[in-house]
């Protein structure tokens, strides 16, 4: 009784040191993601024996390499696996009540010095109309190419079944179970042609969306998304990894240094938005943000979107194996080599499936990203921020964490206000400025513009 009695009051000490010692900056914790009710209804549809029949349909065609274009009458080639794929997203698209169209973007890839010929590159995507004609895109991304030891032979086999049927079987799977859904903003489902030669595919899709001015509020890339076991044996059935680069193309580095934004472009905003919502409807699931574009020296379709100015991230398996990627299939001193259909762990595969639809029905359902400002005319210890006022929004979030802190650690959830003044300095804290409807969907957070 007295050891009890002993905890409460210091429990009580402790409670008056935190409220007194507040006001610098370390106040209030992030509020919980609302989950949504129609979002965990789509997460419990994702099927593991569905993408698993998906990723075997995608390794039968045998190769889908860039330059087995001409292969598909034999019912193999990318041809042939880019018309199924058209196929699923027809069913898919029978469902959504006239919302969904299916595209098919195609171009001559000349010959450069990373081609041997030049060679008729074909993506396939799914576009879900949003119910707000205003509203941004989103993006759901994959390739559905595949290459073995040399990425320019089309004849021998190259399954690709993680690299990166993985991801093609999510995208399908994710625009089955959302085309019967409503959202604000528009849905694309891209499966991407030429990603290993250069990520043709996608930059010639993201540069039209580009040329004809579609705003893309976010890519979320899947690329390698279906391996649970590592090179060594490392097991990492609950961890993906999210990849998001530093800085926009055409940045001027003196100002990023001036104003501290080098933590905070508009794609590490996404990856924050994304790692919060995501770990949230998926608990056990832990997504490790990593500060980079992609992985050391290597690329992926989402730096198509970024190319294009637009914020995109990847998803990765928590630990490769190199074994398994761009090789021949085939056992050498009794290792297996190639990217073969037993390696995937289906169950894995469904718990990133669902990390991303949780992702992409919050932000399509979310108001868009606020225009913030920071006031900075005259030197002060506050920091007094302002937004233009969402139509949609039901309040906002005010962010903030410490210049060294990875995610936000600290918000201030406001209502009709358009303007705050908060007691914690802009020197040593970051900001951001969130949008959030009435049932708790909340944007990619805004870093404020400096204004005098
Ligand atoms: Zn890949």
């Amino acid at each position: 009784m007295t050891r009890s009695l002993r905890i409460s009051a210091s429990l009580v000490c402790l409670a008056v040191v935190a409220a007194t010692a507040r006001p610098a900056g370390s106040a209030d914790a992030l509020p919980p993601v609302a989950i949504d009710p129609a979002v965990t209804a789509m997460l419990a549809g994702v099927s593991a024996d569905r993408l698993r029949a998906t990723d075997a349909r995608l390794v039968a065609f045998g190769t889908r390499s860039a330059f087995s274009e001409t292969m598909h009458a034999s019912n193999r080639g990318v041809y042939a696996a880019r018309d199924w794929i058209a196929g699923r997203f027809h069913d898919v698209a029978s469902t959504s009540g006239g919302r969904m169209t299916v595209g098919i973007d195609t171009y001559f890839q000349d010959t450069d010095e990373r081609s041997p010929r030049a060679v008729e590159i074909s993506s396939v995507y799914a576009t879900l109309r949003g119910d707000d004609p205003s509203a941004a895109t989103y993006v759901m991304s994959s390739h559905y190419d595949s290459r073995n030891s040399d990425g320019y032979d089309a004849v021998l086999d190259a399954p690709g079944a993680d690299d990166n049927g993985s991801a093609v079987a999510a995208v399908i799977e994710a625009a089955r179970l959302m085309a019967t859904r409503h959202f604000r903003g528009t849905l694309v489902f891209a499966c991407f042609d030429g990603e290993e030669q250069g990520l043709w595919g996608s930059n010639h899709l993201a540069q039209r969306f580009k040329d004809e001015g579609v705003n893309v509020a976010a890519d979320l890339n899947d690329d390698i998304i279906g391996a649970s076991v590592g090179h060594d044996g490392e097991q990492a059935p609950f961890e993906v990894r999210l990849f998001s680069e530093a800085l926009p193309a055409g940045v001027e580095v003196k100002r990023v240094n001036t104003i501290g934004t080098e933590n905070d472009s508009p794609s590490r905003e996404l990856a924050r938005a994304t790692q919060e919502v995501a770990e949230a409807y998926e608990p056990a699931m832990h997504v490790t943000l990593v500060s980079r574009a992609d992985r050391f020296l290597r690329g992926g379709d989402q730096e198509s979107f970024t190319a294009a100015g637009y914020p995109a991230v990847r998803f990765v398996e928590a630990h490769e194996n190199f074994d398994h990627q761009h090789q021949n299939v085939r056992v050498e001193n009794g290792i297996q080599y190639g990217d073969l259909l037993r390696y995937v762990d289906f169950a894995y595969l469904a718990r990133v499936t669902q990390l991303n639809i949780a992702t992409l029905a919050t932000l399509a359902l979310a108001p868009p990203t606020p225009v913030a400002t920071m006031a900075v005319k005259t030197l002060g210890y506050d920091t007094t921020l302002a937004w233009d006022a969402e139509p949609a929004a039901a309040g906002y979030d005010v962010l903030w964490r410490r210049t060294t802190d990875a995610t936000w650690t600290h918000a201030e959830r406001l209502h009709a206000e358009t303007t705050v003044t908060l007691p914690v300095s802009k020197d040593d804290y970051v900001f951001g400025v969130r949008a959030v409807d009435a049932a708790g969907h909340a944007s990619v957070a805004a870093y404020p513009t400096p204004v005098r």
